[in-house]
């Protein structure tokens, strides 16, 4: 017989099924033995009798966790003993048969009533195997699947192509610190692990892609500071062809049809994303991610906004010009002259447009310089020398040289989007296997230790 899940047991009523999955609770009475009974879809009771005394003497043996193959009869539940908290709570599985596929030591943490106690982080975290057994944790596992599934979805109807970008790439300066990868076979080098496919989707709209798209992931070793992780997920895309508005009408459509789909509960404060600019939130709400929506209280309510127009530069500490949001952007076509001219360097503003939900950045792009001499300007106002701006991004330029199409894009963070959708309140609670906040993997135990022949094989010397 066909296993079911045991959602599906509300379809079998009156019929054998087989059910695989995992003891949630074991409770005696009398000579009947009640068990709570899980797999994915949901949870149902099962109740073993005397009648069937091979299935109710292995029962005895039942611990919670313990995963099992049952054998049962689907009977409806009389009227007065509908569980009506219980998905299939109209219905009770009578056991026939009882295999036990594995037994369980007692868990570090109860997976049945995750609500009774707060457990604590790193416990879950040195057991996520356990932690995601848990119904908050396959809830936002199922809510992440559903938004990556309808943006795929969504994207693949709007002829965009799904490309694959190189994790072991090269060092760029896109604002944040490198995770190094050193060569074994070129001693002394390094590869970095992408920030965000930025370049690489650039040079796919050289390369002809036209609509691209990439759930990526990106690394950025920055310290432990608010909801960070080392490595996160973006919704990565770009397209040629396109000017500011392009992006931003087609980059709406998406997010609103992606919250259609996975969580129609939710309320949208906007029935079309308000624009603001950089200036005018700042001077409305002195931030620049502002929170719009009408009650601050309500987990279903969504407040998107776009803010736009931000400064291109600002002063670093030491004097210098450093960019705002990303050096491949364009100047809005009124400034253009300016960035050529590396004049009015403060007042240059640039095509970025950012996306605000409920006071959480959660995607940002831009129009790019396409033609070398711009890209160039901006990289010797942030005070790279020829050199430098050779041995960095000569490919880039290398690569524009051969009609590059104008082109832009954007990215979407996906772990904070689906964290904001899942009413969480951090990131982590909505990745199968985060780090901790120091970044540490307590469950793997990473970072470790590695051999000395490894560190030899790398030319590495620890100091
Ligand atoms: N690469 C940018 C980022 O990671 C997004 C973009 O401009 O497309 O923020």
């Amino acid at each position: 017989m066909e296993r079911i899940s045991i959602l599906d047991t509300l379809n079998h009523v009156g019929e054998e099924v087989v059910l695989k999955g995992w003891v949630n609770t074991r409770r005696k009475m009398g000579k009947m033995i009640f068990i709570d009974f899980r797999d994915r879809s949901g949870v149902c009771q099962v109740i073993f009798l005397p009648n069937h005394a091979e299935a109710l003497e292995e029962a005895k043996k039942l611990g919670v966790e313990y995963c099992i193959e049952l054998k049962g009869m689907v009977n409806q539940r009389p009227e007065k003993q509908v569980n009506k908290d219980l998905a299939t709570g109209t219905v009770e599985i009578e056991a026939l048969e009882l295999k036990i596929l594995s037994e369980s030591e007692t868990p570090p943490f109860e997976i049945e009533d995750e609500f009774k106690e707060e457990v604590n982080e790193e416990l879950r975290l040195k057991h996520r195997y356990l932690d995601l057994r848990r119904e908050r944790m396959q809830k936002n596992l199922i809510l992440r699947h559903n938004v990556a599934k309808s943006m795929r979805e969504y994207l693949y109807e709007q002829d965009f192509m799904e490309v694959e970008t190189p994790i072991l790439t090269k060092s760029t300066p896109e604002g944040a610190r490198d995770f190094l990868v050193p060569s074994r076979n070129y001693p002394k080098k390094f590869y970095a692990l992408p920030q965000s496919p930025q370049q690489y989707k650039q040079l796919l709209m050289v390369g002809g892609i036209e609509k691209y798209f990439q759930i990526s992931r990106c690394f950025r070793d920055e310290d432990a500071r608010g909801d960070r992780q080392p490595e996160f997920t973006q919704l990565d895309i770009e397209m040629s062809f396109v000017e500011r508005d392009d992006v931003i009408v087609a980059m709406e459509e998406l997010i609103t049809q992606v919250v259609k789909v996975v969580a129609p509960e939710k309320k949208l404060t906007f029935s079309t994303m308000p624009r603001k600019t950089y200036q005018e939130v700042m001077d409305e709400y002195g931030v620049d991610r502002p929170d719009l929506r009408e009650n601050k209280e309500d987990p279903n309510e969504l407040a998107f906004l776009w803010v736009t127009d931000f400064p291109f530069f600002e002063k670093t500490e030491d004097d210098k010009w450093t960019f705002t949001h990303n050096p491949f952007s364009a100047a809005i076509p009124d400034h253009h002259e300016w960035l050529m001219q590396k004049e009015n360097i403060g007042d240059i503003i640039t095509t970025q447009y950012d996306m605000v939900l409920n006071g959480f950045e959660i995607g940002g792009g831009s129009i790019r310089n396409h033609q070398p001499e711009a890209l160039k300007k901006v990289l010797e106002i942030i005070g790279y020398s020829d050199e430098e701006i050779q041995a960095n991004f000569g490919h880039m330029l290398e690569a524009f040289k051969y009609g590059t199409p104008p082109h832009g894009g954007i990215a979407f963070g996906l772990d904070r989007l689906v964290a904001v959708l899942a009413g969480e309140q951090g990131i982590r609670d909505v990745i199968a296997f985060p780090k901790t906040l120091e970044g540490r993997d307590p469950m793997m135990d990473s970072p470790s230790d590695v051999d000395q022949e490894q560190l030899d094989e790398l030319s590495i010397k620890l100091v």
